[in-house]
């Protein structure tokens, strides 16, 4: 027999192939490199025939630039951190498409002349938000407060309430983000109670501002008293608010979720906030409120190390001005409406592999860390044996579940109906397979 190893195909030879030649160009000469060697080792341990291995180099090909997969988040958590927070619009995808070339960001095509950087997002945010005097925009929620942190109390103090001296996730906590910036905090109250005379009294010249905090991610119940914005206006320093969230105006399911328009009738004057959670866009941070003080920001030295890029503005213009975010459709979903498409992806199941263990429950999402803590949002899920919950993560596309009463459910309020068929033929293949 002829030695496998003279049978292997040549560098060259494969390099020349048509198809190989098409991925270099979509995916670069290395990476295709790299598949071609790993698949003519693979030959020459005798584990793959000659003519097969442009098939193997081809499939152990990435589908695209980035490692990255699109992810079905069946977990019923809307705005899910691991999962890349909000999922973008079409609109927005396509904006950020558009972008991603040379692009106007920051000229006006009409003088030739630098213009102010992604007037257009701007714009959409004055508008979305007519109570704010002026806005901007950085790169996450952390970002636009520690700009706001450093621009407008360096050296001095932020008095904030102790109860809202929270985690954002991952061990982050924002009274260590904001003495990061070399600020001091002020700290008023107790855990669970807290009065305006205590902000009053210890108000003094080196406030910089009273910093208010949503707990977006907790719920304190009991014997609890906070103070509304409205009533720490007129201590002589800003109110600033973080509401986390990224609401523009109130949303009716979620009525406990501060929101940027009623926060700043209500007297704040500056508004933070995420751009990744309820408000459906991309990671961002935004500001919002009394004109002087955005100027304030906008000139702050620091604000040019949070900058957002022109992807992220082409994206935030299309979610303000553009169709229902994918967000924004999750929770209109309704529980009939989800129990229908459970039950017909069920039955679907039922008839393509006789004999399954699948059925439809009834359950709740929530919208997760981007905020209304508690929350319950009523869903369906379509509910398989445990067991099959990492081969559908690692499956193509990847569903992501979550176990709950010794069940693997897919809860159907994070997919878009129009994923319903990619999700049936991956669990039938999941559990044909057994
Ligand atoms: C999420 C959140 C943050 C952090 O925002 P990022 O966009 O993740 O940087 C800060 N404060 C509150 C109240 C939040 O909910």
């Amino acid at each position: 027999m002829q030695d496998p190893r003279r049978r292997v195909p040549r560098t060259d030879a494969l390099l020349a192939d048509p198809r190989l030649a098409r991925s270099i160009d979509r995916l670069g000469r290395d990476r295709v490199k790299a598949s071609i060697v790993a698949a003519q080792d693979r030959c020459r341990r005798g584990e793959l025939a000659p003519e097969s291995v442009v098939d193997a180099a081809l499939d152990a090909l990435p589908a695209s630039g980035t490692s990255m997969r699109r992810v079905i988040n069946a977990t019923g958590v809307i705005v899910h951190t691991n999962l890349g927070r909000a999922p973008l619009s079409h609109a927005a995808r396509e904006a950020v498409a558009v972008a991603a070339g040379a692009t106007d960001v920051e000229m006006d095509l009409e003088s030739a002349r630098r213009g102010p950087r992604g007037r257009a997002a701007m714009d959409a945010l004055r508008a979305a938000v007519p109570e704010a005097g002026d806005v901007h925009v950085v790169n996450n929620g952390a970002a636009a407060l520690v700009l706001a942190a450093r621009a407008l109390a360096a050296d001095g103090e932020i008095v904030v309430a102790r109860g809202e001296m929270v985690e954002i996730g991952d061990g982050f906590r924002i009274p260590e983000l904001l003495e990061s910036v070399g600020v001091r905090l002020r700290e008023v109250g107790t855990t669970n109670r807290v009065r305006r005379e205590d902000y009053a009294s210890a108000v003094n010249d080196r406030t910089g501002f009273v910093l208010k905090v949503h707990p977006s991610n907790f719920r304190v119940e009991g014997f609890t008293s906070s103070v509304a914005v409205s009533a720490l206006t007129g201590l002589g320093v800003p109110v600033v608010m973080d509401i986390g969230s990224g609401l523009l105006a109130p949303h009716p399911r979620l009525p406990e979720e501060p929101d940027a328009a009623s926060t700043l009738r209500a007297g704040a004057d500056l508004v933070t906030a995420s751009g990744d959670k309820l408000l459906g866009g991309p990671q961002c941070g935004l500001l919002l409120g009394d004109a002087a003080l955005v100027h304030r920001l906008r000139r702050h030295p620091m604000a040019r190390a949070v900058r957002v890029d022109k992807l992220t503005l082409a994206a935030l213009e299309a979610t303000l001005c553009g169709p229902p975010t994918p967000v924004a459709q999750a929770l209109a979903r309704r529980p009939e409406e989800l129990r229908q498409r459970a039950e017909t992806l069920a039955a679907r199941l039922r008839e393509q592999v006789p004999g399954c263990d699948v059925d439809v429950r009834k359950s709740a999402g929530r919208v997760g860390g981007g905020g209304a803590p508690g929350v319950p949002l009523p869903s369906w899920t379509l509910t398989v044996p445990p067991q099959y919950a990492r081969a559908l993560r690692l499956g193509e596309p990847p569903v992501v579940g979550r176990v709950h009463d010794d069940r693997l459910e897919l809860d159907l309020l994070t997919v878009p109906e129009a994923d319903d068929e990619a999700l049936a033929q991956a669990v039938v293949r999941v559990v044909a397979a057994g």
